[in-house]
């Protein structure tokens, strides 16, 4: 986790001065969650940069506070609430805008620039536009794809951000402080009442005239409405409000990420404890059902034993917390087999994974799931191909991903979903995944079915 900070003031190794950090010196600071190291890759006259760099150690995490959750997601490596809270630390007197040896340079404009690695951010570029471009900043943003082999995943939710502007450090530091946390939307900790004074002193001169100022309170605390009205009544005191403020929209999570939340949902709603998941794929899946505490028994299946290699790192499956340890199992197997160790199982998923067989081998693969290993609950996703018209990459004719072997529109995939529910004793449900068109409907398309037991 990264963050630097540029001036080009001259002589720009005052910025020493301003954050009471020594430009010759590399600095460690002891955190509860981590290490901070502050340090200056760049020490000239003309420019000068300080770097803080945050190791984050989840293995301290899990061990002093018991945050499984903290362990296996992205929270070591990238810009989140962890990072205002070592800014806070290491920082705090120029963010509080004190400077013993040059209390002139405290309030005075410089021209800075500020780079973010790995923001996390699911509203995507235009969020962090709408957030920064208000406070003056040039704003440049870059991107990378999710997965590189994989294309139709799309853009992740990591950014890399620049910003570049001329104010006083003290502001600078303060828009980073509160508008980290909002575009990653999570804190690592629980918030009270004491975030609220957090946010009015940081936010001083600035949020109150932000455009975005009530969903930037909102999110800031975590979206309680209870503390996002106190916060409100005291930025604009005048206009006296007496009820809560509308809730501001928030952005979708990208599709995948919705399409896991759907898949979880289903399954979490009709009991199922002990669960598979058929065409598992780098563990997308896995790892919410491994965190997921109202799951006990969790199996990847994979044909592709690179997918299956690649989980297990991504899981960290050989080093996990003892209370976790052998909750997940990969196996190596293909859907297109009777397989006997995949009897006798609540539930059973299958996430974009169908339209990777040949469609002669679909009736195959209805009775290895829904005649031998036959859970009580099946949930299974695969895209809706009405949508691709939608998608400005894929032209007439062409399916999402080379190794799809075939697309189904709403018709088809229901007609199929309620086949398969007659013959094999099931009662389905079929629901649209990812945000709805009139005419084309969504994106994905997801089927749930459930064992008729009478
Ligand atoms: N469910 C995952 C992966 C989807 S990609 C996710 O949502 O991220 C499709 C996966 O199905 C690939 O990992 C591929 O290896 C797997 N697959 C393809 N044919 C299979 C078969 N016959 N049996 C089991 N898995 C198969």
């Amino acid at each position: 986790m990264l963050l630097t900070i540029t001036s080009s003031q001259e002589p720009a190794t005052d910025l020493g001065y301003l954050l009471h950090k020594h430009p010759d010196k590399v600095q460690s600071f002891a955190l509860s969650f981590g290490q901070a190291h502050v340090f200056y890759p760049d020490t000239s006259a003309e420019r000068c940069t300080v770097a803080l760099v945050l190791d984050i150690d989840p293995v301290g995490l899990v061990r002093s506070k018991g945050l499984f959750d903290q362990y296996v997601n992205d929270r070591p490596y990238t810009a989140s609430s962890f990072l205002s809270v070592a800014m806070a630390t290491v920082f705090s007197t120029a963010l509080a805008g004190r400077s013993k040896a040059r209390p002139d340079l405290v309030g005075q404009a410089l021209p800075l620039e500020a780079t973010v690695a790995a923001m996390p951010c699911y509203g995507g570029e235009a969020l962090i536009r709408r957030l920064f471009e208000p406070l003056g900043y040039k704003v440049m943003v870059s991107g990378a794809a999710l997965d590189d082999k994989f294309p139709e995943w799309g853009e992740g939710s990591y950014y890399t951000v620049t910003l570049a502007g001329t104010l006083p450090l003290r502001q600078l530091l303060s828009h980073l402080y509160v508008l980290i946390p909002v575009l990653d939307n999570d804190k690592h900790y629980y918030v009270g009442d004491d975030e609220v004074a957090k946010l009015l002193r940081h936010g001083e001169g600035w949020l109150e005239s932000h455009p975005d100022c009530e969903f930037i309170t909102w999110r800031y605390l975590k979206r309680s409405r209870r503390l996002a009205t106190a916060a409100l009544g005291q930025l604009t005191p005048e206009e006296n409000i007496t009820e809560a403020p509308p809730l501001p929209k928030d952005q979708p999570p990208p599709l995948q990420e919705q399409r896991v939340f759907s898949v979880v949902e289903q399954l979490k709603t009709h009991g199922v404890k002990r669960v598979l998941d058929l065409g598992c794929g780098e563990g997308r899946l896995l790892r919410h059902l491994l965190e997921d505490p109202a799951f006990s028994e969790v199996v990847g299946l994979d044909v592709s034993h690179v997918a299956l290699d690649r989980a297990r790192e991504r899981l960290h499956l050989d080093r996990l917390p003892p209370h976790l340890d052998g909750k997940v199992t990969l196996w190596h197997g293909s859907l297109i087999y009777r397989d006997r160790r995949l009897e006798g199982f609540d539930g059973a998923a299958l996430v974009e994974v169908i339209e990777h067989l040949d469609l002669a081998k679909i009736p195959i693969m209805e009775r290895v799931v829904f005649e031998f290993a036959r859970p009580r609950v099946v949930v299974l996703t695969t895209p809706n191909k009405e949508y691709n018209c939608l998608y400005p990459g894929i032209g007439k004719g062409m399916m999402r991903h080379k190794d799809h072997r075939f697309e189904w529109t709403r018709q088809e995939f229901s007609d199929w979903a309620y086949r398969v529910g007659e013959r094999f004793g099931y009662s389905v449900e079929i629901r649209g995944l990812g945000s709805e068109d009139p005419s084309v409907g969504s994106s994905s398309q997801m089927g749930v079915f459930i064992r008729d037991d009478r």
